[in-house]
């Protein structure tokens, strides 16, 4: 699994702080037992002795070792009865001395015999999904809830083909989309009206190669082109700003909503291309959606660049009535 090395480090001090505290509630717990049932403290300590006891016998290999590990492994746990006992007694639950692990496989390390456990790798893919800035959409906008029957089965005299059509075989496109993503240089351009499912689909996109651990970022143009401006200008101290650009260049997939509302300046625009450009070079990904049709992006910004860039990208257009309006409806 491919995973972002300051998320990795990231997650790798929470564990250990989780870790930490969970031994200094322990070493809480033990104090005030301690105090009230003494016994306890004396049978914690021939606990303890009883383990030393049967190193020093293993190590110097005295008389019969089965023997010996099967008297002490009953000594244990007669004391360790005890104890429950006496705990319970004073109405304390039996396990109040023993470390609750939110994760009994790899008790809260993160690792299980070298091997990454399942909490690690799913605290991996939340951190992806928040990074994305998708995670709040992810849970309901993926593959399998998209909905067809939003598409008219009529046939658009325009377009030869009806919406629902249409829309089966753009589906088609992003699903392979996503199952060959290592594999084929392929972007995608999402195009026509508003309310079609453009961004709906991208996330489903997004969804599916976040948990096979791939790294996506969404962005719509506005903040995009909003984001080269502050940088150029030096207008945000953050260091975010450059973060967030070296993520338009780095991730897996880019995926840049709403082209075309954004305010375009020879600046901006030269500094948006380039990120295009340099995504095909690295062969990294690009989902590009826009209300515009091809037309109006070549107006938009100065043709020649569109259209070399836009030739590696396959264009899906999107039409039909709005969904947003239909789901007021119904
Ligand atoms: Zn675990």
């Amino acid at each position: 699994m491919a995973y972002n090395k300051e998320i990795y480090t990231k997650i790798m001090r929470e564990y250990e702080t989780l870790q930490m505290e969970q031994q200094k509630e322990l070493e809480r717990r033990k104090t005030e037992i301690y105090r009230k049932i003494p016994r306890i403290e004396e049978i914690d300590r021939e606990l303890y002795a009883t383990g030393l006891n049967l190193t020093r016998q293993i190590l110097m290999k005295t008389s019969n070792p089965e023997e010996i590990v099967e008297q002490m492994r009953q000594k244990n746990i007669d004391l360790n009865m005890e104890k429950g006992e006496l705990l319970s007694l004073h109405g304390y639950p039996v396990d109040y001395l023993t470390i609750k692990y939110k994760c009994k496989k790899c008790k809260d390390t993160g690792y299980v015999n070298n091997t990454m456990c399942k909490c690690f790798e799913q605290k991996l893919i939340e951190a992806a999904y928040a990074q994305s800035n998708l995670a709040a959409i992810l849970d309901t906008q993926n593959f399998d809830s998209f909905d067809f029957s939003y598409y008219s089965d009529t046939v658009d005299p325009n377009e030869n083909i009806s919406p629902r059509k249409n829309m089966e075989s753009i589906f088609q496109t992003c699903f392979n989309f996503v199952k060959n993503f290592d594999h084929s240089d392929e972007n995608l351009l999402l195009y026509g009206a508003p309310g079609l499912g453009k961004t709906f689909l991208s996330s489903c996109i997004a969804k599916d190669l976040l948990d096979k651990g791939k790294s996506v970022f969404y962005q719509t143009a506005f903040k995009i082109f909003g984001l080269l401006e502050d940088y150029k200008f030096n207008r945000s101290e953050e260091l975010t700003t450059q973060q967030q650009i070296n993520k338009l260049f780095d991730v897996d997939l880019l995926i840049i909503d709403d082209l075309g509302t954004e305010f375009v300046n020879t600046y901006t625009s030269s500094a948006f291309f380039n990120i295009l450009n340099s995504r095909l070079m690295d062969k990294r990904k690009t989902i590009i959606s826009t209300n515009l049709n091809m037309e109006d992006l070549v107006n938009l910004y100065s043709n020649r660049v569109v259209s070399r860039l836009l030739g590696h990208y396959t264009p899906l257009k999107f039409f039909g009535e709005d969904i947003r309006k239909q789901k007021i409806c119904r």
